[in-house]
């Protein structure tokens, strides 16, 4: 992302190559959105396999079946399964076709840190492959160097929060299938009776397959091939899976719900898992580190190129400690669902899965509530809004809504404008002003959209016009996030919140 808006960088990477083993594979649409602003989203797409809901079952009986919020004229698919080393790929190939941009030092891996004083750099020691030891300098370092990060480590900085103490394997199984892509979910299954088993379909043949170990279970017993495989094989066989198959990666998970209580400190800036640990039930870990980025490029870039003070940053830590702690607060409830904590929500969750056989109401309570942007209603950045709108679904802070328009040359996504610069969206029907015409002279890109544009009636509706004739202007910011909205067309308050950015 930092190559699609013209800033160099350096990439120390410890690994040789992109990430192994069982890490995330459920990418949400808003992810999809942030991958598409580096360039990596047609890759993905085409990689991926998408779906839309899932199902859950309490012992051999299905209780829900849900589907996620979903619209033919969306751009994507509410959630793609695909391996999180194709992600890196796909992004690390953006990167290149932006000019080698960004410098990737695969098996190079950061020892120390040190900030000069008064905001003047930071030093970093890197270890190459050979084992030499050298020193880069850099005006930013943004850490993103996973949960066990050397940075957070080296600056004596600490994850705050609880940990769960129940125990997932994870065991990824080759295996052909013909099955549609969904979410499926059992609880206390024939298969695995007392066990919680997740399935989640994966490119290539590829089946995950999480399942919650007993408390009195050694962790490092229950990985050993010898006890994995048996309790794979009875479940493929419950649901009638009997293509032959054999493991890929087994591991062992336990939720964590863990943040810094600031992502900034100074020149160094946490973003990932580094920042934060989320439970991976609602798939908020990858998804949320994705937002980050997301955030914190186009504030850096400003930063770097001389278009804002430092103390810009300062929104990024606001605003994603903001989203950890949403998020943080959504994975728990999911986490007590899936692996509950104690007897009282072992109680409940058998009560809620026995109700909701028969009780459609209660069937709300176990849909798993997939991750999605968190709004960010209380950023410093948010302009208050004037004049009277329709609804709030665009206010300052609220995540651009998608809206399908009617382009010169065919129907257009919205969302497609946004990743790269401020964008005005102006709602008139008729001749611009010369002051909206000329705010690209101010960096800002306007996007005009007259009533006849918006065949749908999506854009208006959405953005808070409830009538074609009624005019506005929407300030959205690169991060697809709305910063101020105003009725009528004059462009003074706007460029004063511009302004402010400086
Ligand atoms: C089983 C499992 C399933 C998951 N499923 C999902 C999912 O479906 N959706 C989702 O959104 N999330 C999911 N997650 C979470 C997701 O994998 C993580 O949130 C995500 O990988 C975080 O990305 P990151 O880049 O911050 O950290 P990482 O992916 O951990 O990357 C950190 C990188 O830093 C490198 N590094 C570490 N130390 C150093 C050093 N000293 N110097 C240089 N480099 C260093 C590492 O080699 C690594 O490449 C899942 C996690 C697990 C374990």
């Amino acid at each position: 992302m930092l190559s699609q808006l013209g800033v160099a960088c350096l990439v120390i990477e410890a690994d040789e190559a992109y990430c192994t083993g069982s890490r995330a594979i459920c990418v949400s649409r808003r992810s999809q959105e942030i991958l598409g602003w580096a360039g990596a989203d047609k890759a993905l797409v085409e990689t991926g396999l998408s779906w839309e809901g899932g199902r859950s079952y309490w012992r051999d009986t299905q209780v829900l079946h849900f589907q996620m919020p979903s619209e033919p004229t969306q751009r994507f698919a509410p959630m793609v399964n695909i391996q999180q080393y194709h992600i890196e790929a796909f992004a690390h190939r953006a990167a290149l076709a932006c000019g080698n941009m960004a410098d990737v030092r695969f098996g190079h891996r950061v020892a120390g840190v040190q900030q000069a004083a008064g905001g003047a750099g930071v030093a970093v020691q890197v270890v190459a492959p050979g084992g030499e030891q050298h020193e880069v300098t850099a005006s930013w370092l943004v850490a993103c160097d996973g949960g066990r990060s050397t940075v957070r480590e080296k600056l004596g900085l600490q994850l705050k929060g609880t940990q769960y103490d129940g125990k997932y394997v994870i065991v990824d199984i080759v295996q052909k299938t013909r099955r549609p892509v969904e979410r499926l979910a059992w609880f206390d299954p024939p298969s695995n009776p007392g066990s919680t088993i997740l399935m989640h379909r994966q490119p290539g043949d590829v089946w995950r397959i999480d399942y919650q170990i007993r408390d009195d279970e050694d962790p490092a017993e229950a990985v050993k091939p010898e006890n994995v495989l048996p309790r794979v094989q009875s479940h493929l066989q419950m649901i009638g899976e009997d293509e032959p198959w054999e493991p890929l990666w087994i591991s062992i998970y336990n939720a964590k719900c863990l943040t810094l209580d600031s992502y900034r400190h100074g020149q160094v800036l946490f973003a990932g898992d580094a920042a934060h640990l989320v439970p991976i039930f609602g798939v908020r870990g990858l998804n949320s580190g994705l937002d980050d980025a997301g955030n914190l490029a186009w504030k850096l870039a400003r930063v770097i190129n001389g278009e804002s003070s430092p103390g810009l940053l300062d929104s990024y830590s606001t605003e994603r400690v903001h989203a950890a702690r949403e998020n943080i607060a959504y994975g728990a409830k999911s986490t007590e669902f899936m692996a509950p904590p104690d007897f009282a929500f072992r109680l409940m969750r058998e009560a809620t899965l026995r109700l909701a056989v028969s009780d459609e109401k209660v069937r709300s309570l176990i849909n798993p509530r997939q991750s999605s942007p968190i709004s960010y209603a209380a950023s410093p950045l948010n302009v208050p809004q004037t004049g009277q709108w329709a609804n709030d679904t665009a206010a300052p802070g609220e995540p651009a809504p998608e809206a399908l328009l009617a382009g010169r040359d065919g129907p257009v996504h919205l969302t497609r404008m946004f990743g790269q610069d401020f964008v005005c969206l102006v709602f008139s029907d008729g001749v611009l002003p010369d002051a909206v015409a000329t705010l690209t002279r101010h960096g800002i890109a306007v996007m005009e959209i007259e009533p006849d544009a918006d065949p749908t009636g999506q854009a208006y509706q959405r953005y808070g016009l409830a009538d074609a004739q009624a005019s506005g202007l929407v300030l959205v910011r690169p991060d697809g996030y709305v910063m101020g909205r105003w009725r009528g067309l004059d462009t003074t308050p706007l460029l004063a919140a511009m302004e402010q950015l400086r």
